[in-house]
């Protein structure tokens, strides 16, 4: 798993996703309003990519799982039993998850 995800929390979620036009969008540090997302999900995965590559956390990782994650998008996703899509989803239960995997 792709170190960030794996052992700390996605601290202050709520703070960071603001409902905006039927989408969602992310406030990070660094960009003050990220998106618009169609779902709560994709603007968490949106969320933590973003963490993920300004904290530095992304380049310790093998270039191969870096690309994967970069790629990802856990709307787009078919692979049956995808880490990256579990991690997501374990980190948002409440998501709308109805449009995954149909
Ligand atoms: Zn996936």
């Amino acid at each position: 798993m792709i170190g960030i995800m794996d052992n700390r929390p996605l601290f202050e979620v709520e703070k960071r996703l603001l409902p905006r036009e039927g989408g969602w969008l992310v406030k990070t540090r660094e960009i003050p309003e990220l998106g618009p997302y169609r779902s709560r999900l994709e603007a968490i995965e949106a969320l933590y990519r973003h963490v993920t590559i300004c904290t530095g956390v992304l380049r310790k990782e093998k270039p191969e799982r870096a690309r994967q994650f970069v790629q990802h998008s856990i709307t787009e996703c078919k692979e049956p039993d995808c880490e990256l899509c579990n991690a997501l989803l374990a980190l948002a239960p409440d998501a709308n998850v109805v449009q995954l995997k149909a």
